[in-house]
């Protein structure tokens, strides 16, 4: 016979594990599947989240999971979850070990991070290949920093990190769109501009060599980049909910209590932004935990999104 729960949960990170531990709290029966891997996951550690700065994600993970323990009616299923279908009080999830219906779905499979394609730069994400100086820029101050320009939003990075975190910044203007002042820009922060390519990076020391299309090269200790970003669980993007486009890739709709533009479907984390961290992704599993058990109880208080946010 399928398994019924009140509410399952797709991934189980930072912010479906904490969903669950409300919803546990409450003694609702909560399925979480989890693949097991977390958007930082690269990264030997976690920076700017209170009371756990600079431990190791999965530290981080497994003391939630010892959390969750306590909670009999949750369980957590190692796998994924492949399909989602059905609607309102009778979801059905396909997972890896069979199917499972749901009255609530909280989506909090997070996003997959595709690098461009320069040789060596897979290898150093989460290592001098950075994506945030709010997370890994302390560990790298005072030393040569870079930023692997994808348009003229590099230069708001590159001020930042000249202010902030080091005197040695470089822009490489890697590909995308350039105003005619930006020169000017480059000159006025302070920071080194080069108009070639990157085309070639290999670990050197605790940095790496970057090589460019013009043969010039530079040591950095951080690379700051962005890549694109898609949904970490493909069949969400066929669902049908509402989305917006960010910087790097599109993200899902949500109201103020994480409600997607379909009813009984809540979305938490990453997914739901054009950028995030953990912390957020914590607050974010609260209140979809939260308002995904105050919606098994009045659902007409938990209306889908019905219009797109900028
Ligand atoms: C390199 C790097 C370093 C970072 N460093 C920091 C930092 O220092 N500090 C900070 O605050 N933030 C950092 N971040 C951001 C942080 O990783 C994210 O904000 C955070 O992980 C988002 O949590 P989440 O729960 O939304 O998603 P995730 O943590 O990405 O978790 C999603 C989970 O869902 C699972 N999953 C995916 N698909 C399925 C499926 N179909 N079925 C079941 N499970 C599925 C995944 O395996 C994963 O476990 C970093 C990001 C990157 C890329």
């Amino acid at each position: 016979m399928t398994d019924t729960v009140d509410v399952a949960i797709i991934g189980g990170s930072f912010a479906g594990l904490t969903a669950a531990l409300q919803l546990g709290r409450a003694s609702r029966r909560v399925a979480v599947f989890d693949t097991g891997r977390p958007r930082n996951a690269a990264s030997a550690a976690a920076h700017g989240v209170p009371g756990w700065d600079g431990r190791a994600p999965g530290e981080i993970l497994a003391a939630i999971r010892r959390d969750l323990a306590a909670y009999p009616t949750v369980s957590v299923h190692e796998g994924a979850v492949t399909g989602l279908d059905g609607k309102i009080d009778a979801f059905a999830l396909t997972t890896a070990t069979g199917a499972i219906i749901a009255r609530r779905v909280i989506i909090a499979c997070g996003m997959t991070d595709t690098l461009p394609a320069i040789t060596g730069l897979a290898e150093g994400w989460g290592k001098w290949a950075l994506h945030c100086p709010y997370c890994h820029g302390y560990e790298v101050k005072g030393r040569p920093l870079s930023i692997l320009g994808r348009g003229q939003m590099a230069l708001m990075m590159a001020r930042m990190l000249r202010t902030d975190w080091s005197a040695d910044v470089t822009v490489i203007a890697h590909d995308g769109d350039w105003a005619p002042n930006t020169e000017a820009d480059a000159a006025a922060f302070g920071v080194t501009l080069r108009w070639s390519p990157l085309v070639h990076a290999a670990p050197e020391g605790d940095g790496a060599r970057l090589t460019l299309a013009d043969g010039s090269d530079l040591f950095t200790a951080g690379l700051f980049l962005h890549g694109e970003t898609r949904f970490a669980a493909p069949f969400v993007a066929g669902l049908g909910l509402a989305t917006l486009q960010g910087p790097t890739g599109p993200y899902l709709v949500t109201s103020d209590f994480k409600v997607t533009s379909r009813a009984g479907i809540f979305a938490a984390g990453d997914i739901t932004r054009p950028a995030g961290v953990v912390t957020p992704a914590l607050a974010d599993g609260v209140i979809a935990g939260t308002a995904a058990h105050q919606s098994l109880l009045w659902p007409e208080r938990f209306p889908p999104i019905t219009e797109s946010r900028p």
